[in-house]
Parts: C-alpha cells; structure tokens; sequence
C-alpha cells in the first residue's frame, strides 16, 4: 500500500468503546483520528467514589494521549462533535471538519430527564467527571450551611438528599454517600447532628437494582438500610422546587440536594443524524454493528441499540463491557474490510454485573454464581482494581480504599469550584 493514501478511520468519543476500537486496529494500513470533547477518558464505575471525597478525579481519569502512547498510528483531536455529513462523509466539529473513509460512533450516553427541564437544572447527576465533582462540591457545601443555620426546619432541609434511580449508580452513590456523613462528616461536624441526616434512594419499580436476580435485590436493601438509607420504591420522581422532591404518588420529599441516577440516553450527537433510534433514543444498527443502508458507519457502546443474540426483542444493555467488546469487533470489522472479508455479527460475551452498597456490601451475579455480602464485596474490589488502568492508579486507589476501610477516611473533602450542574450534558 506504500504511496496510496491509508483510508481513514475517525471514532468519536474516546470512551470504552471508542478506545477498544482503536486498539483494535492497531497496526492495521489505516489513519486513526480520535476524538473527544474531552482530554481524559474517564472510568466511570468508581465516578460515584469522587462525588463522595473518596478518590481524586485523576484517580478515574487518565490522560487520552497518554494512553494513546502505546498506540502510536492513532491520532487524538480535542473537539465537541456536532454533527456528520454522512453522505459527504465528513465530521463536524467546533474545531473544524473531519474526513472519513470509516466512521466509529462512540459517543456514549446522557442523563435522561425525560424531557423535564425543571428537574435537569434543580438536580445534579453522576454521569461525568464534572458532574461528580459538582455533587462532591453540592453535599459537602450543604453541611457548611447547615452550621450556620439556627432554624432547626431550614437545617433539616439541608441536611436529607433524595437520591432518583435505584439502579447501580444510584445505589452505589447512596451507600457511600452514608459512609461519608456517618463517618469522616460526623467527625468534621460535631455540633451537627449527622444522626439525623436524612439519605432517601427513590426507585420506581418495585425493588432497587430491578435487573438483579430478588434474593440480591433483597440483600442490597438489606445493606443500604442498615447504613441508614431510607429506599422508597414504586415511587417516580415529577418535580423538583422550593419544597423539594415531588413523587407521582403526591408524596414531597424536603430535600436541599437531589442526585439524579435515574436513567441514561444516548449522547444528543445521535438525535441529530437524521439515522433511526431505538430505545433510549440509541442508533439501531445491524448485528454487524453497521448502520443500516451506511456500511462505512458502525455505532458502538451505549450509544448503539445492538441487537441481541437469538432474536431477543430488548437491545444489549449499556455496560462498560458491551463498549468495550463492540468496540473491539468494529476495529476488528474494519480492519478485515480492507483484506476484503465481509463483517460478522457482534456476538456479546457476558461477564455478569455487580453493585456495591459500600463497605463489606455488594452484590454480583457471574452467569449462575450469585454473590452476596463479604463475598460480593471481595468480588467487586478485585474486579474493578484489576479493570482500573495503570500501576499508579491502581495502587493510589488501594491505598484510598484502604484508609476508607480501616480509618473510615475520606480524604477529598474538598469544596473546588461550582456547586452547579454542569452544563455539558444537554437535558
Ligand atoms: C456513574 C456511572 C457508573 C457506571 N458504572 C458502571 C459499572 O459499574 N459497570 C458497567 O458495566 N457500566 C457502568 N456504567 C456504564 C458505562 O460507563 C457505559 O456503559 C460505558 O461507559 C459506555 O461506553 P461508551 O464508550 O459507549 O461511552 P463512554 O465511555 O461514556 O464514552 C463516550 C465518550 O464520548 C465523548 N463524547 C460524547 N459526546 C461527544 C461529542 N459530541 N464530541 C466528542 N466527544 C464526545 C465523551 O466525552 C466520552 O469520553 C456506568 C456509567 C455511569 C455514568
């Protein structure tokens, strides 16, 4: 192929998805072009442990281009994707447009609000670095204004967080959110007192973590209560003013701090392709992967309705090793393209899902294996140490789980800048 010019792959979004694809194709005779609107690629399992002062964000986050380094035929460019000329064959971007003979889209996904504008600007989400560190900077800013208040209603208000979505984020944030007001705030605060804080996790179907087998669901309500969440299921959020959180059954929860985990939908560069979505507003694509009537288009990770094996009528769920794997089998796809080999379908490994509920709490469900307890515990610590990248995080990640576990310390109580959402993520 020397002299001919390599055909060019662009991925948006550096991602689990985007980042399995570019690996994927290295050393295959192509140009690889990343993009990001962002720098860094964040793991966003452990995102809640930086909304609740465990870990720092470059302890969740590394650097694309240094992750790049291994892969060095691939090109990153810092750029907000806002759209694609697919007959043209050229990305835009708020930094100028972008060719491409293939096109990877990994651009993941967005809270979902469903459609209420009100609740996106009163609540604070989970789903970004900046989102996290805005609730970290909200919670703890709450107890600072609980010190000054002498009205004893105003301080209650301050001090119970409602929690929207019981699925693994929202569980995951609510029993570490407890950790941290029953252990490092209590001490920081002792004029405060924290037994009466109140942590609301609000679900709407009948149990938190409805995609668990019941006997886990159970032990994970089991677990958040007894660290002093109060879990309030069959109950949907409608509003969120003055008063707090509004419930459709006419219940109000005096909430000063709403954490919304209620739901996710593909990123809003999906809503503008003109291309069919499916659920959560995800591009269908074909068991390749390829968008239909498009073959040089493939759809990856969350942002991709992908068909399930055996007809099953419900898409892949949107999982970090759905991206990953799907990520894989695009380069993999393209790469073959060029040897003239058809593509075949996607096929998804599934490796099994788990949610902590803090200390010695977890649950995990590996195929038949269901764990509970302890031992889901140990589970999710060894899987997620292992799936974090590089020696260095790893190892500042134990050493902060380690003074989590045996001082009860969480060393990031730190108020850095806004206290806001971000406004990264369109409602
Ligand atoms: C808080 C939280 C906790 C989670 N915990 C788990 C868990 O424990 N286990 C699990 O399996 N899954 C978990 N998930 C889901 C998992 O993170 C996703 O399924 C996975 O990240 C999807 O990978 P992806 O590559 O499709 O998207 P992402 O990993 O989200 O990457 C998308 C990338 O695209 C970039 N991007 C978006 N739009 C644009 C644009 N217009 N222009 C340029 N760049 C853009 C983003 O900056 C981002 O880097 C969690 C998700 C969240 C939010």
């Amino acid at each position: 192929m020397s002299g001919e010019r390599r055909p060019r792959v662009v991925i948006v979004g550096a991602g689990f998805g985007g980042l399995a694809c570019a690996r994927a194709l290295h050393g295959a005779p192509v140009e690889v072009v990343l993009v990001d609107r962002h720098n860094y690629h964040v793991f966003t399992p452990l995102l809640y442990q930086v909304a609740t002062a465990l870990l720092e964000p470059a302890e969740v986050a590394q650097p694309v281009r240094q992750l790049l380094q291994k892969l060095p035929g691939v090109d990153f460019r810092l750029g907000d994707v806002t759209g694609v000329d697919l007959d043209a064959r050229v990305v835009q971007s708020d930094r100028g447009p972008l060719a491409y003979d293939h096109l990877v889209l990994a651009a993941g996904a967005v809270n979902d609000y469903f459609g209420n504008r009100e609740i996106a600007k009163r609540s604070l989400g989970l789903g970004t670095l900046s989102e996290s560190l805005a609730l970290r900077n909200a919670v703890l800013e709450r107890f600072e204004q609980a010190a000054w208040t002498e009205d004893p209603v105003q301080r209650r208000r301050l001090l119970t967080f409602a929690v929207v979505g019981g699925g693994p984020t929202g569980v995951e944030f609510a029993g570490a959110f407890a950790e941290l007001v029953h252990e490092a705030l209590a001490r920081d605060y002792p004029h405060l007192d924290l037994d009466r804080v109140e942590i609301v996790l609000v679900e709407g179907s009948s149990a938190p973590l409805s995609t668990f087998a019941p006997k886990l669901q159970r032990a994970s309500q089991r677990a958040l209560e007894g660290k002093g969440v109060r879990v309030l299921s069959g109950a949907k959020a409608s509003a969120i003013d003055e008063q707090g959180l509004r419930l459709d059954d006419g219940r109000t929860i005096g909430a000063a701090t709403v954490a919304w985990a209620a739901g996710v939908r593909a990123a809003s560069l999906a809503d503008g392709l003109e291309l069919e979505q499916g659920s959560h507003a995800r591009l269908k694509v074909l068991p390749t992967l390829q968008v239909p009537g498009r073959p040089e288009v493939l759809v990856v990770g969350d942002m991709a309705a992908i068909p399930q094996a055996h007809g099953r009528p419900e898409s892949l769920p949107m999982l970090a090793q759905v991206a990953i794997q799907s990520g894989r089998h695009a380069g993999e796809a393209i790469a073959a393209s060029l040897h003239g080999r058809s593509p075949q379908d996607f096929r998804y490994r599934d490796l099994g899902t788990m949610a902590t509920q803090g200390r010695n709490a977890a649950v995990a469900q590996i195929g038949p294996l269901k764990l509970s307890g302890m031992l889901g515990w140990l589970a999710w610590l060894l899987v997620h140490i292992v799936a974090l990248g590089g020696l260095r995080t790893r190892l500042l990640v134990l050493i902060n789980w380690a003074a989590a576990y045996l001082l009860t310390e969480r060393p990031v109580r730190l108020i850095t800048g806004t206290t806001e959402r971000p406004d990264e993520q369109e409602a």
